[in-house]
């Protein structure tokens, strides 16, 4: 452990001991709701100590995936809609690191959802923060997997006609060990949650609903980015998000929280033991023999 890359958890979180000052000024917009999604993390890795020397976070593409440029760790910026298949195999290689993927909704669930639905599946131990804002903001505004029906986009310039995902009920329906939700509103609730994500010992999926201000509510009249931030539990996210089968859901409400928690096995341990007994038979062909009559 470096002295230098390990912060007291105890002191006052400071954003700036985790931000690369070299990387400012930020392209977000102004308002957007990633910016607040990113402190969040980072003051769930404060709060964790988590020290930096051990902390990976992985990207793709879109104005989230942007987002690990601007953390003091190391951190890959990839392909779209493959940060889990590279934060995979970096999890199995190097179980001693702390491997977080930030993804959009469209990064996660269109081009990368394969992925994700394998990652469930596998329950490797990563954390996967999905910034859902409901749009691809940084190409152009394009209907993604979770825009709401009827919304404008530059791709359903007449409100969009397809249902839309829930991203939570699809994680938990594949296996994911710990999924969650929360807004940006509630900073506190969200770096908690991500808090949980980051402890859970197998793959954690966190949806954070955030706010495109510019692109998305721009085009859609949702008003300045303080009113999109105060109705984020209330009719913007419509009822798709709600009616989710075997899931504790209360009705009226956007569900936020834990939603689902499965304690099974962690897969990166079978897959080293697994490494370990092909190896030494490998090694030792007439032992294996020998075992398996
Ligand atoms: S385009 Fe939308 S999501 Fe991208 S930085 Fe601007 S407000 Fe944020």
């Amino acid at each position: 452990m470096s002295a230098t890359t390990m912060l007291d958890s105890a002191a006052e979180f400071d954003v700036r001991d985790y931000l690369r000052a070299e990387m400012m000024p930020h392209f977000l917009c102004p308002g957007c709701g990633h910016g607040i999604a990113l402190r969040a993390l980072l003051w769930a890795v404060h709060e964790l100590a988590i020290d930096k020397d051990r902390l990976a976070v992985v990207s793709g593409i879109g104005c989230a995936g942007r987002l690990s440029a601007y953390i003091d760790a190391s951190t890959f910026h990839v392909t779209h809609g493959r940060p889990i298949a590279y934060a995979t195999g970096l999890a199995l290689a190097r179980p001693d690191l702390h491997v977080i993927v930030i993804t959009g909704d469209g990064d996660c669930l269109a081009i990368g959802g394969n992925h994700l639905i394998h990652a469930c599946r596998r329950n490797l131990k990563l954390t996967c923060l999905m910034l859902n804002n409901e749009v691809y903001g940084m190409t152009g505004g394009q209907v993604s997997p979770t825009t709401s029906e009827t919304r404008v986009t530059s791709t359903t310039p007449l409100g969009n006609s397809e249902p839309h995902f829930n991203a939570c009920a699809l994680a938990a329906a594949a296996g994911a060990g710990f999924v969650g939700r929360e807004v940006t509103h509630h900073v506190p609730k969200l770096k908690e949650l991500i808090k949980a994500g980051l402890a859970h010992p197998g793959f954690a999926f966190v949806e954070v609903m955030t706010d495109c201000t510019e692109i998305f509510g721009r085009k859609n009249e949702m008003g300045s980015s303080a009113e999109m931030v105060l109705r984020q539990k209330s009719e913007l996210r419509p009822s798709a998000y709600r009616d989710t089968v075997d899931m504790p859901f209360a009705a009226k409400d956007l569900p936020t929280g834990i939603l689902a928690r499965n304690d099974r096995p962690e897969y990166g341990e079978a897959y080293r033991r697994a490494a370990v007994a092909i190896k030494s038979a490998a090694d030792n062909p007439a032992a294996g023999r020998k075992s398996r009559q």
